[in-house]
Order: C-alpha cells, then structure tokens, then sequence
C-alpha cells in the first residue's frame, strides 16, 4: 500500500482518435502500476466530475457556455488541437474532479497523485493544446473559495511552458497592466529566469523555450531552456528555481506538474533528458515540499514519446518517486 492515494477513472480516457496524444495512457499507468505490485487496487480513489460552477472559478461563462453546448467555432476547435464532442467535454470534467479530489486529499495525506490532468494550456476563454480545462487550476481556487487554502505554487516540469496557467494566476502587475511576453523578451540561448508578478498563487514553469507556446505570458519564475539540455543542467536549473520561489513564497499547497515530455525521445520536445534524470526531477519537487510540509498534489500533463511505453515508464517513476519520498520521515529542513 502506498503513504497516499492515487485518483484514477477509466472514464479517463479521451476519446480523440488517433492523435499524437495517447489517451489511453492513463489506463495503462494504472495497469503498470498494478503489475509491479508499486500499488493495490485500495490505492485508487475515484472522482467525481467537477461542477460547472467550479470551472467557471476560472474559466469565463461564455467559454464554459460554449463548451456544454457544442457551439465552439472552428478555429476555436482548431486551437485545442482535439476534436470536440460532449464526451471529451465529460473526460476533461472528470479530470477536474480528479485534481480537484487530489487536492483535497493532499492537504489530508500529504501527497496525492491524479492519474491524469495537468491540461496547462487551458486558458480563462479558450483551450488550445489538447487542454480543455485547467484542471489544476480550478482545483486551486476551489480549495482558495472554501478557505482550506489560502496560498498555492504550481511547479510545472512539462516540456512546454504552462501559458494558460500563466495567464490565469499571473496575468497582471500590480498596476494593472499586463505582463510582457517572456518569448518576446528572451531571446537568449542560455536559460534565463524570469520573475513576474503573484498573489496568492506563485507559478514556476521550467520548458524549453524554442518550443510551442511561441507567446509566453509571464509565469512568476519562466526558467526557459535551451535546446537539447541535458540532465545535470536541467536538475540545476530545476533546484535554482525551487529554492528561489520557496525564499520568496511560502505555499499552503503545491500542485506538480509532472509532463513526461522533457524526455530525450518525446516526439513534440526538444530536451535530451534521461528517463532517469526525470525521476530524480520528481525526486527533487517531493523532497523540497516533504522537507518544508507542504502538502503535494500531482498531475501528469503531456508525454508523447516514440514509444509509448517510456512515456507510461516516466509515468509510473512519478507515483514511485513520491512513494519513496513519502515513506520516509520529513527531513529536518528548516523552514
Ligand atoms: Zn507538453
């Protein structure tokens, strides 16, 4: 048995055909988890599907509107990269719920992984990049609304930055004008750090930079990474902004972002990073929050590599990685 709970649904799975986007991959980390023996089937919690009063915590009325019934526009359904229909809408609620349950569940346990989720690229009016719903997000401020939190930090390690949740947590300064794109301000090989604005939700976002989203609105920390960086740099990179954003901010909740495409073999990122390297990434974020108390929620977001069988590989050392750092005893860390 594990230290926490894994929230999993077979209505998961997203049916969009054949796509670059393996959704069956939630069912076939589940299965591998269960044939290593890593997890018994008591690990699993089922969700429920968010309410539209909670998307709409982040998402605008008219988009969620548009969602329940069927009248996106063309391009609108082009952006999102996924073919629309009533049931992906579903799976994307459930999703929701998921993390929305797995945030819950982390403020009790400590940790809580969702077998699914991390659609980052869901933005307050539109969803573009195979993300619908910014599952995560709405599980942040549906946990803000009802004071079990006041103080959250997304940590997002997916090889494309998280602009949706840029926009949606730190869209302005104080002064009320909007941020910068950071793609238009960087131009350098090197990666370069970048601090923006936050209130209550403080957001990192570790990616490489000549990769999708070409406009990238400011995130609190943008680490953007040059092409091909391999694992001791993008370790570095990862520990650098993890003690700067927890000097700086002190979160009642973390929500990980664990995309598997940082992977030197992902068909949609330019990384050369190591299915090993990319545990002792997962590693790292569980070990900085285990160290300061702080409770993890955990998400899977993109992975496309050319062997789908890597991707539920890196999948699974996620749920292992935390496994091994929650047995253990909290480390004396000071806060
Ligand atoms: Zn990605």
């Amino acid at each position: 048995m594990l230290p926490f709970k894994l929230v999993y649904s077979e209505k998961y799975y997203l049916p969009i055909g054949e796509h670059v986007f393996r959704a069956d991959k939630f069912r076939m980390i589940r299965e591998r988890l269960l044939q290593q023996a890593v997890v018994a089937e008591g690990d699993f919690i089922s969700p429920q599907p968010a309410s539209e009063a909670d998307v709409m915590l982040v998402h605008s009325p008219l988009y969620v509107n548009k969602l329940m019934e069927g009248s996106l526009s063309a391009r609108e359904e082009l952006q999102m990269e996924i073919p629309y229909s009533p049931q992906v809408v579903d799976a994307f609620m459930l999703h929701t719920g998921g993390s929305i349950l797995a945030a819950e569940r982390a403020l009790q346990d400590g940790m809580c992984v969702n077998v699914g989720g991390g659609f980052h690229h869901a933005f307050p009016d539109h969803g573009e990049g195979f993300c619908m719903i910014n599952d995560f997000a709405v599980a942040i401020r549906s946990l803000q609304k009802r004071g079990l939190i006041r103080r959250a930090m997304t940590v997002d390690c997916d090889v494309h930055q998280g602009n949706g949740t840029a926009a949606i947590f730190g869209g302005a300064r104080p002064d009320g004008n909007p941020l910068p794109s950071s793609g238009a301000m960087l131009v350098q090989q090197a990666p370069v750090m970048t601090q923006g604005s936050s209130k209550d939700v403080f957001t990192i976002s570790l990616h490489q930079e000549n990769n999708y989203p070409f406009v990238k609105p400011a995130s609190s920390i943008d680490v953007n990474l040059p092409d091909g960086c391999g694992d001791a740099e993008y370790l570095a990179w990862l520990d650098n902004a993890l003690s700067s954003g927890l000097r700086q901010f002190q979160p009642d909740l973390i929500c990980y972002i664990a995309g598997a495409d940082p992977y030197r073999e992902d068909q949609l990122g330019g990384l050369n990073i190591s299915i090993e390297g990319l545990k002792q990434r997962d590693e790292m974020v569980f070990r900085a929050a285990r160290a300061r108390d702080i409770p993890v929620m955990s998400t899977f977001a993109g992975g496309y590599a050319n062997r789908a069988d890597d991707t539920v590989t890196i999948h699974c050392n996620t749920v292992i990685a935390a496994a091994e750092v929650f047995r253990t005893a909290p480390s004396q860390t000071p806060r």
